[in-house]
């Protein structure tokens, strides 16, 4: 089964970019669907990518570790 962490850090950018195989995507799909924190990071990383995209510019390597710290914080306070 594919993890939180799994899903974050190895997959999200592949999965926007849709340079993943459909048996990847299902399984990152029903991740998604049983898991409200990372539908969220999935949600707020894209609008951020869009709003950057906008402005010609990557997103700054600073915003994605923000994203990333925050919602592993979200993830480890919710286990406890
Ligand atoms: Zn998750």
């Amino acid at each position: 089964m594919l993890t939180c962490k799994e899903f974050i850090e190895d997959f999200l950018a592949d999965y926007l970019d849709a340079g993943l195989s459909p048996e990847v995507v299902a399984d990152l799909e029903r991740h998604l669907a049983n898991c409200p924190p990372c539908l969220t990071y999935l949600n707020t990383y894209k609008r951020t990518r869009e709003l950057v995209s906008r402005t010609a510019a990557e997103m700054p390597p600073e915003m994605k570790a923000i994203l990333r710290k925050f919602l592993l914080e979200q993830l480890a306070k919710d286990k406890t």
